[in-house]
């Protein structure tokens, strides 16, 4: 390290030396160590570790310059493999001023609606997108990727029909990695599938054990994995008269060309966003979509924008039918999705909203008349294809063996799809050039395209202008029905227009780059630009998932070094990184316990004990791995009941699966008793699963291995630094000891032999091998530049952090629950409930007002109801925390000011936050207070305000007259 080089963990940690002395100080510690040990029960502190799996921590330059050593080991090659993933232009304009925009990627889950009216916009016009192309009512915010929204579809169908079969009919012709999810988790909810070839005349009822059956779903790939592109109308139907549903998987830019699912009848289509615009990323992450017809908008699982009104009646955006969430419903929930892909759904929407329907019509026009154009050469050389009905994606019977020509390919740079020793598979996308035609042409031994440079490239390319696309594709099956109507997708074609809307849209919203946001089990903490740089790098972001292991060495050596990183720390044996969300990890995880379970015979083990504290994703995926719910109670401490705990360890002793705990537990304390819970539960033969979520009080100075865990998954979006994305992507590995490790999800396209049949033996739970692999790079950049003692340094600043809020604020609010000690973890939970007794303001008031003081309010009502959860992270410098603290106490006062009358109940300024600019300009000023106070309560606002663009918002008002579609433009005139 050069002197001018800072280390990076004293950029990353917001707190210096002196602040730390001023903070120690106030708590009574003398050093921020003793601090955390004292915290952190004697009991688990880990024994010093002298390891050098974690390299010594490198400076931000030697990181970028490791990072480009991996990148150069991956090969940047045409990726024309398709199946459902397709190399795309994303537009520079949408690139930078969306994917490298912090505005956009710090952002937090749009919870507090007033703060977040850009992205919920830019949300709302992504269900429009999807629900005009899919032709059905009402699509959500996203989904994780396209087999997981295969999944929740059939879920989905199991709910809303009313047909009393078990049985899932599969098109032949799906994607073969869905089938592979389909597998993994239809067989951990007891439905059966069976396998049709509907394109090739395979009709309803489906034969199972023997028997004719009606199935309760169909699942339909439209265009086929295979390319083949046919009328499913009639399959439709059959669903119907049995009283099943049909959910088409449709590629979206097709649906520009061909009737949309919802015109043949389907009731669900779900599919992926990716190739408009944004990265394949080796898999992920990209924006998944579901859409469903009118009546099942109550069964969608994951977010939903919808349209609701402010306190002054204007429209406004906000989350809709929230109580069907998982973090309300828990066991009860349809689904356990809560971090989805948010960030790159904005991106896909925003693609569309570029391009407008003709130019996205005039895009697909193009892929169709490439792939036309190339069937027509590889034709006139006497090869056949397997079907001349296609848009995209031919499949082409080769003269020798299929590896021949998949070989040659390979040699000019192209990748294609080998679909069995006799035929290969090619799928074109906007990106592919006549030249790149003419090199597939080559691989299939044509002797006229002899690729031996020279100067008559003209001639050889295969030209495409005069192709006729989809040629072979049935007439009754073009659209002709108008999409993307909405003015949003006319408006912004100039760059200009478009920058400025991107800059109008993240002007509305509040996000790491305005200030704290202070989110109790969310941990929002710092995204440094060098962890964000290579995740647009070509090497990594223009890589696909399928691509041969010689091609992605880079991204192998990156995932296997970041895999042994989180196994050094977390004290586990074995990590997969494929689960692309933490609830996500929860399934993989109880999933691996459950087939550990089956495989000693133990079969009968299926109860799951929770505590009643933890997050929703825990109860959510215990139901859909097949397992039965058993809460736990929690004492008036907050800790997990230990009489109850054994009481029902007994009581379910031969069907015990697993606890699940989450370690420090939500309500940001370090139980003192985790070792007895843990043997309880090992000693009746249970496995333990620790939810890792919270590990960023926990790093460096103890690990869940050490604590009795045996499987856990992390947050990559929380401890490690990617960034929320305004809800999503994440990344929630799961780790586990050597016990277990057979039971990870493998994939059967994995580049890595040890995930494909090898030692992760379980069934894959994401759509792609190592799940969202193209945002690694930015916790690999955290953790290398970290080293084993700044990861530990931050702990200690986060748990500092938390401890001094908790001390300045405590004469103000409770704080509910503390150790032994009177010491917090990394949050602390705020009682704002004698408040509300004393004053009559809400939890509620309290956040919003925060929102006129300029910030994002903290957690609110979880884990308890009436409370706020703090968490201020390590990143934080203590000038942000102490105007947090006076923001707070200038509320309390506020709050006081109205229980001593002051101000009315119904008319001050908590009741009536936040306040716009607008609502001051008013002629007229009727409120009891002035409108400085309204809007500069403190005075370091007057030149550094956030102003929200709306009033409170009312979220009855939305979930009475759902609208999730972009409103007329008349409604905010
Ligand atoms: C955030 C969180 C989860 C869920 O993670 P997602 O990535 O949102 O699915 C689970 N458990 C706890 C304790 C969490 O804080």
């Amino acid at each position: 390290m050069t002197s001018a080089q800072r280390r990076f963990a004293d950029r990353h940690i917001g707190t210096d030396a002196a602040a730390q002395r001023t903070m120690l100080d106030a708590l009574g510690y003398d050093s921020v160590d003793h601090l955390v040990r004292a915290a952190v029960p004697a009991s688990i502190h880990s024994t010093p570790r002298t390891t050098t799996d974690i390299p010594r921590a490198a400076t931000e330059a030697e990181a970028l310059a490791e990072l480009r050593g991996l990148a150069s080991m991956n090969r940047v090659a045409r990726p024309m493999i398709g199946l459902g993933l397709y190399d795309t232009f994303t537009p520079s304009v949408i690139a930078r001023n969306v994917l490298e925009n912090p505005s956009w990627y710090t952002a937090y889950t749009p919870y507090q609606p007033e703060i977040s009216q850009g992205r919920l916009e830019a949300l709302i016009n992504f269900q429009t997108m999807v629900s005009d192309l899919t032709g059905l009512d009402t699509a959500n915010a996203s989904m994780l990727d396209e087999s997981t929204a295969v999944v929740e579809g059939m879920l989905l169908a199991r709910r809303a029909s009313k047909s009393a079969s078990n049985v899932f009919a599969v098109d032949a012709d799906a994607l073969p990695q869905t089938k592979a999810l389909l597998r993994t988790r239809a067989g951990a909810v007891g439905i059966a599938l069976v396998e049709v070839d509907f394109a090739n005349g395979g009709v309803l009822p489906v034969e199972a054990d023997g028997e004719q059956v009606e199935p309760f779903g169909v699942l339909l790939q439209y265009p086929g994995a295979s390319g083949r592109v046919w009328d499913p109308s009639g399959v439709i139907d059959a669903v119907h008269v049995s009283g099943g549903l049909a959910i088409v998987a449709a590629d979206l830019l097709a649906l520009t060309l061909l009737r949309s699912p919802g015109s043949l009848g389907a009731d669900v289509a779900v599919g992926t966003t990716q190739r408009f615009g944004v990265p394949l990323g080796f898999g992920g992450p990209h924006a998944g979509y579901m859409a469903v017809r009118q009546g099942l908008e109550r069964q969608l699982p994951g977010r939903l924008v919808g349209v609701s009104q402010d306190a002054e009646g204007h429209p406004a955006y906000r989350l809709a039918l929230q109580t069907r969430e998982q973090h309300i419903r828990r066991e009860k929930a349809t689904s356990n999705i809560c971090t989805s892909q948010v960030l790159l759904a904005v991106m896909a929407s925003m693609y569309a909203v570029y391009h407008g329907p003709e130019g996205l019509r005039a895009i697909a026009t193009d892929v169709a008349k490439k792939a036309e154009a190339l069937a027509g050469r590889l034709r006139e050389y006497g090869l056949s294809l397997v079907s001349d009905s296609f848009f995209d994606t031919i499949r082409v019977v080769t003269p020798g063996p299929s590896k021949r020509v998949i070989d040659r390919a390979r040699s000019r740079g192209y990748q294609l799809f080998w679909a069995d020793d006799a035929t290969v598979g090619v799928s074109v996308d906007e990106t592919t050039t006549a030249d790149d035609l003419a090199a597939v042409a080559w691989a299939f031994g044509l002797p006229d395209v002899e690729f031996d440079g020279g100067g008559e490239e003209g001639q050889r390319a295969v030209p495409f202008d005069d192709a006729v696309p989809l040629a072979g594709a049935p007439e009754v099956l073009r659209r002709e029905d108008e999409y993307l109507t909405h003015p949003v997708f006319h408006t912004h074609r100039s760059e200009t227009a478009m920058m400025r809307y991107l800059r109008t849209l993240s002007d509305r919203d509040y996000a790491l780059d305005r200030g704290m946001i202070p989110l109790g089990s969310c941990t929002m903490k710092l995204n440094a630009a060098t962890e964000m740089a290579a995740v647009s790098w070509p090497e990594f972001s223009r890589v696909h998932p399928f691509a041969p292991e010689a091609d992605v060495r880079g991204y192998l050596a990156m995932i296997e070094q970041l895999e042994t990183w989180l196994a050094e720390v977390t004290g586990y044996d074995a990590v997969s990184l494929q689960p692309n969300a933490g609830s996500q990890g929860e399934l993989a995880g109880l999933l691996a316990i459950r087939g550990y379970h089956d495989a000693n015979g133990e079969s009968e083990r299926r109860v799951c004990l929770i505590p009643s504290s933890a997050h929703g994703t825990n109860a959510a995926s215990a139901v859909l791995a097949g397992l039965r719910v058993v809460v736990v109670a929690c004492d008036d401490q907050g800790n997990v009941d230990l009489d109850d705990l054994r009481g029902k360890v007994e009581e379910h002793r031969d069907e015990l699966a697993a606890l699940m705990i989450t370690y420090p537990s939500t309500h940001g304390v370090y139980e003192l008793d985790v070792l007895e819970i843990t043997s309880a539960v090992h000693d009746a033969g249970g496995q333990v699963y620790v939810d890792g979520a919270n590990l960023n009080a926990l790093l460096g100075y103890s690990r869940f291995g050490d604590l009795g865990g045996d499987v856990s998954h992390l947050n990559l979006h929380k401890t490690f630094a990617i960034p929320h994305g305004g809800g999503g992507p994440g990344v929630g590995p799961v780790a586990a000891k050597a016990h277990l490790a057979p039971y990870l999800p493998g994939h059967p396209f994995s580049q890595r032999k040890d995930h494909a049949g090898g030692v992760f033996q379980g069934g894959p739970v994401s759509a792609a091998p190592h799940g969202s692999a193209g945002i690694l790079p930015i916790s690999w950049a955290y953790v290398r530049m970290m080293g084993t003692e700044g990861l530990t340094d931050a702990t200690a600043a986060a748990v500092l952090a938390a401890n001094y809020l908790a001390a300045r604020l405590r004469d103000h609010f409770p704080v509910l629950y503390t150790g032994d000690n009177g010491l917090v973890a990394h949050e602390c939970i705020l009682d704002l409930r004698p408040l509300k007794e004393q004053t009559g303001v809400t939890v509620d008031d309290v956040a919003k007002r925060l929102i006129d003081y300029g910030f994002h309010a903290p957690t609110m009502s979880f884990p308890v109801a009436g409370t706020l959860m703090v968490e201020p992270t390590e990143s934080e410098d203590l000038g942000e925390l102490e105007r947090f603290v006076e923001a707070m106490i200038a509320i309390k006062n506020e709050a006081l000011a109205v229980a001593a009358g002051e101000w009315p109940k119904d008319d001050n300024p908590l009741v009536n936050a936040p306040h716009t600019a607008a609502s001051i300009a008013a002629d007229e000023w009727t409120h009891p207070y002035s409108r400085e106070r309204a809007v500069f309560p403190v005075p370091s606002l007057v030149r550094g305000k956030y102003w929200p663009p709306v009033r409170r918002i009312d979220q009855a008002w939305g979930d009475r007259n759902l609208v999730c579609a972009c409103p007329p433009i008349e409604a905010f005139a």
